[in-house]
């Protein structure tokens, strides 16, 4: 029985796969998952966040760099942090060789990678109660965790932002990619790197980043004798991004929707309180059938993904475009995308067959093929 499952699954996926017109990456951040990724059939990986790489045994290394004093000190702090980057970067091109792995610049919220005020807080009072002078550490770390404290961190100092104002962050990320590019090369590898900005809401923010990553690619070619290029692009997921797309997509090789952003910044709903009570009344009452964080919001989402997409191919002929944001393994966002003509989807890796298949639906079956409006 279950043989002539696997058959007939395997049937419709290459025959999904035969009349396809979006392409299906993967999104993953270890070398495990995008070699599971790649068994699941995943042509690439469409987005590879770097945030987790940061966290664990590395948070020292990070809270070195926020303590840094000096430029001294937190060059040290970057310099450690440099050859584990490198490492990680290694084993996801190796396993993706050959194929696009675009790898996502920081992009962290802040209250996730800073360490918590109310545990240093209880701390210091707890040595103080003990009748232990503070630690100097904990009472630096807290003064600097408050100076950056905010409300919002969602909308705080997040992706591109923080790159823009920590210096030799960016710079500390790009080296380790060109670094693993090159460590790939000559090991006769084929990796494909791309690099990705994360919450662009203008197009000057894109400007600065990309002067600064083509000088560091420059600088590893050089010293190596290796020459490494990577395409540079952008995440699309603020509106502003999507209504100014003409421009920023004169300053970028691809364009990836980040429809979970896109979406919280659209409707103005926080997307880490989908269980909030309001949620599931406006569920009940009607109000959306289904959450807009699961399919896409056509009306609202996918007008601005459709004029960003018209914009960004006007302005620059040719241009990539894909998505990311969880929407990319939902089937009825999968069709969605068809019809609007993005190059490829990425999802979690459990999720690229059904992506393959449902994009062989739309193209078989979605009104893309008698839709000559588009
Ligand atoms: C997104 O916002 O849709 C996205 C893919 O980025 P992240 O989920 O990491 O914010
Ligand atoms: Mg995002």
């Amino acid at each position: 029985h279950s043989a002539g499952l696997v058959e007939a699954v395997s049937r419709a996926m290459n025959r999904a796969d035969g009349v396809r017109r979006l392409g299906v990456r993967a999104n993953a951040d270890t070398p495990e998952d995008a070699a599971r990724a790649r068994r699941f059939g995943a042509e690439g990986i469409g987005l590879c966040r770097t945030e987790h790489m940061f966290l664990g045994e590395r948070r020292q290394l990070v809270e070195a760099m926020i303590l840094a004093r000096t430029d001294a000190e937190r060059e040290r702090a970057l310099d450690g942090l440099l050859p584990l980057q490198r490492e990680d970067f290694v084993g996801i091109l190796e396993a993706m060789d050959g194929l696009p792995v675009t790898i996502r610049l920081l992009d962290p919220p802040l209250h996730e990678f800073l360490p918590d005020r109310t545990e240093l807080a209880v701390r210091l009072a707890a040595a103080e109660a003990h009748g232990n002078p503070p630690s100097a550490h904990d009472s630096e770390l807290l003064d600097a965790v408050n100076r950056m404290h905010e409300e919002n961190p969602m909308l705080g100092l997040r992706g591109v932002r923080l790159g823009l104002v920590a210096p030799g962050l960016v710079a500390m990320q790009v080296r380790a990619i060109a670094e693993a590019v090159v460590e790939r090369k000559r090991a006769g590898g084929d990796p494909r790197a791309e690099i990705m900005v994360p919450l662009i809401d203008t197009v000057e923010e894109l400007r600065l980043v990309r002067e600064e990553v083509e000088q560091v690619l420059a600088e590893v070619s050089n010293a190596s004798g290796v020459p490494v290029q990577c395409p540079v692009g952008t995440m699309i997921e603020l509106p502003r991004a999507a209504l100014t797309a003409g421009a920023i997509a004169k300053e970028a090789e691809f364009f990836s929707f980040g429809t979970n952003d896109l979406t919280q910044t659209t409707w103005g709903f926080s997307r880490d309180d989908v269980e909030a009570a309001f949620f599931s009344a406006y569920l009940d009452k009607g109000i959306f059938k289904v959450s807009p964080f699961e399919t896409i919001d056509r009306a609202g989402v996918g007008r601005l993904v459709e004029i960003a997409i018209a914009e960004g191919r006007a302005a620059h002929p040719g241009l990539k475009v894909g998505v990311c944001g969880e929407h990319g393994g939902d089937p009825e966002s999968v069709h969605f995308f068809h019809t609007v003509g993005l190059d490829y989807v990425s999802c979690s890796p459990f999720r690229v067959p059904v992506a393959r298949l449902e994009a062989g639906r739309a193209a078989l079956h979605g009104p893309a093929d008698n839709d000559d409006s588009k």
